[in-house]
């Protein structure tokens, strides 16, 4: 089986979010099934600076987009073969999808068509390489429209499958750029790339896939019904039986706390007063106060309506009244940055406000905090959850999509039978939030519980060779 998956970003080579995760951890679980999986994405620079055994394949010129090269090079390390399309011109920026201000880059439907374009022809017919896969597999909208240039431009198209990672992001485009991304006009219809009078790169991958996947059970039921599904509703129910839920999963190397180089000191199942430790460093490392029994609660996150944000807000003056300490990092809409930022500022040494983007960090308040927040809105999978039972920090979650398959409530009957794994709240509002961390926090205060739940949440399997597995029964559902 030969797979090409193309992606906007893989991490550690370019990542703004879980989509990231995926594509760095997902061709690599299934290159260890024995799959010849390879990835496509664009040739940031900062990428191609990761990269290790890097060529220069081929030059092209496409009257459109102007000069273009193919290199291949592989993941750092000895990990999975990775072409990069380079194009200094749409590449070559700091931001993969906005600038400073966080306005979308106004040429990102050339940028992303012409990802889409090479997805295509690499995995169709007219490839110049000989990689020949059975499959493509599109991720978001940045690569929703190869399935419809295959289908034009293939008399039998490759097979496809679209994951939706986040279906809030559209990659909707006004209908005048149809001609230089040199779809056919009939393409521009309801049954096509149209999406009430744009294109919507997304709408075409969900429309032209052979396969369409999600990445958790539950949302993959919540996008069909018209309250989750972003007015994709129909055409997502009306392709149900070709729709799957896969979980994500995580890399377990990256994320364990007995091997995690960003820790000051390791720690296990087996041995957990290494977590202590790391809590001390965390609180001197963001000026709170040196508190070993102040429940810490912690946040990693983008900034947005998504993640709840907005009621955290509302939410932690009274949980910081009931001894807790706080801690978040993150970067997104301004209004919620600035009012984090006001927080911090009124409560010195018991909320810690870290604006921006930091790897270590995150794993440092993963490790660190006793407690974890992600409340989202919606959840199409989410990955810190996971992240933070790993690290024997309990999430409390809202019951929705990944988050609801993920987490397992810490009920008295799941605590009894040892199964529960964090706390779960039915309605995201602050009277409920501030209920379940309430709830929490009297746990973390009875140590043998809470260390029976720590136990149970670092228990859990959130490895990728399963679901790597799921995937490849997809791919050979549609193998021609
Ligand atoms: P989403 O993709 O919707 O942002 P996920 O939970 O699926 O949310 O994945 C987010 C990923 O990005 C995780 O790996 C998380 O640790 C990381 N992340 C998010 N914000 C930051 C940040 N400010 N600094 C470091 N890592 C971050």
């Amino acid at each position: 089986m030969k797979v090409l998956f193309a992606t906007s970003e893989a991490h550690p080579l370019a990542k703004t979010g879980g989509l990231a995760d995926v594509s760095g951890a997902l061709p690599a679980a299934l290159r260890d099934l024995g799959v010849d999986a390879r990835v496509l994405m664009p040739g940031y620079p900062a990428a191609l600076e990761k990269a290790d055994d890097l060529t220069r394949i081929l030059r092209i010129r496409l009257p459109e987009h102007g000069e273009i090269g193919l290199l291949q090079g592989r993941f750092p390390g000895d990990g999975a073969p990775v072409y990069f399309i380079e194009h200094a011109g749409y590449y070559a920026r700091k931001g993969l999808y906005q600038d400073a201000a966080a306005h979308d880059w106004p040429d990102n439907a050339m940028r992303f068509g012409l990802l889409s374009q090479f997805a295509a022809w690499l995995a169709g017919p007219g490839s110049p390489l000989d990689f020949k896969p059975d499959v493509l597999h599109c991720n978001d909208w940045q690569t929703g429209l190869a399935p419809a240039y295959l289908r034009y431009e293939a008399a039998r198209p490759t097979p496809t499958v679209f994951t939706v990672h986040n279906l809030a992001y559209q990659g909707i485009f006004p209908p005048d750029v149809l001609k230089p991304l040199g779809l056919p006009p009939e393409s521009f219809s309801i049954d096509g790339v149209e999406y009430y009078g744009n294109i919507s790169f997304l709408k075409a991958g969900l429309y032209y896939a052979s396969r369409l996947t999600t990445v958790s059970p539950s949302y993959a039921g919540e996008i069909q019904t018209e309250a989750c599904g972003m007015g994709l509703h129909g055409l997502l129910a009306a392709r149900s039986q070709e729709l799957t839920g896969i979980l994500n999963g995580i890399d377990l190397r990256e994320w364990d706390p007995a091997h995690d180089p960003h820790l000051p000191a390791p720690y296990s199942a087996d041995k957990l007063d290494g977590k202590l430790a790391n809590k001390r460093a965390l609180q001197d490392e963001l000026g709170l106060g040196p508190d070993a029994h102040a429940p810490l609660l912690g946040m990693v996150s983008r900034l947005t309506q998504q993640k709840g944000s907005d009621v955290v807000v509302e939410a932690v003056p009274q949980l910081i009244e009931l001894g807790a300490q706080f801690t978040v990092l993150g970067s997104g809409e301004i209004e919620l940055e600035n009012a984090w930022s006001r927080l911090a500022a009124a409560h010195p040494g018991r909320i810690a406000v870290k604006i921006g983007y930091d790897e270590g960090l995150a794993h440092r308040i993963e490790a660190g905090a006793d407690i974890f927040l992600m409340p989202s809105r919606f959840e199409p999978c989410g990955l810190n959850q996971m992240y933070s039972q790993r690290y024997g920090t309990p999430p409390v979650v809202h019951r929705v999509g990944g988050l609801a398959d993920t987490v397992t409530h810490a009920s008295p009957e799941n605590l009894a039978s040892g199964a529960a794994t964090g706390f779960v709240i039915d309605r995201l509002d602050r009277a409920s939030l501030v209920d379940a961390v309430h709830r929490a926090m009297a746990l973390y205060r009875q140590p043998r519980a809470w260390e029976k739940l720590m136990r149970s949440a670092m228990a859990r399997d959130f490895g990728w060779a399963g679901r790597a597995q799921q995937y490849l029964d997809v791919y050979e559902k549609i193998r021609t």
